[in-house]
């Protein structure tokens, strides 16, 4: 049965976002352009190999989910996914706290010995989950791991670290929609966006926040 939806043209935090950096028309442009070059690149890859082999995708939550969703839809190859949890920004915090892996490790085996992987993160800042999750994969033995994100900032950090897929380049600046969040919410917005200093503080303008 089609049960109808009520349309919402405008959410409650509409009001809070200060800039659009990139629209959803956008992201679904640039995703399916990535995917393309993913699978292409695997497809290279397993032929210099002489073999089928899978892929295994493990996107680092929470912040990827939402682009891991649209990405993998672009995927045509086998593929599976295994969830890892890394935490920077407890609750309010807007400036990392230091990458800390949550609730065990997800769902990752204990050796990943001959598989292919392929590490997924929302954006690139630090360095510091990337590294740590690189390591926490490496220990497992992997034959092939690749890493992807959906951000880098502009900052010297993130573009010397090694990434072999960056949707796009942003300024340094705190960004939140598309599975990014500030305080666990936002992440609902289908836009990239920076928010108004006042979501951050009332008082206070935030040190990240835009001019
Ligand atoms: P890094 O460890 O590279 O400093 O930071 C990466 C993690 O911090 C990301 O996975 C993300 O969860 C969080 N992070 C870094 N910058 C931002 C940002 O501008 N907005 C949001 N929402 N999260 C960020
Ligand atoms: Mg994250």
């Amino acid at each position: 049965m089609h049960v109808a939806r009520p349309h919402v043209d405008e959410s409650p935090t509409d009001p809070d976002i200060a800039a659009v950096l990139f629209d959803r028309d956008t992201i679904a442009a640039r995703v399916k352009s990535l995917a393309q070059r993913i699978a292409d690149d695997w497809r290279a890859y397993t032929e210099a190999e002489h073999h089928a082999a899978d892929l295994t995708l493990v996107p680092i939550l929470t912040g990827s989910f939402i682009f891991v969703a649209d990405l993998i839809r672009c995927l045509p190859m086998r593929l599976q996914i295994r969830l890892l949890s890394i935490s920077s920004y407890p609750g309010p915090a807007t400036t990392s706290r230091g990458p800390q892996v949550q609730a065990g490790l997800g769902n990752l085996p204990a050796s990943l010995e001959g598989a292919h992987l392929l590490l997924v993160d929302d954006i690139l800042d630090s360095g510091r989950t990337l590294a740590m999750a690189v390591d926490l994969l490496r220990q497992r033995r992997p034959a092939s791991l690749r890493t992807a994100v959906l951000l880098r900032k502009d900052r010297p950090e993130a573009r010397a670290f090694p990434v072999d897929y960056v949707c796009f380049d942003v300024p340094d600046v705190f960004v939140a929609g598309y599975g990014l969040d500030y305080n666990d919410y936002y992440r609902n917005l289908p836009d990239i966006v920076t928010l108004r200093p006042e979501v951050f503080s009332p008082s206070a303008p935030h040190e990240n926040a835009p001019c």
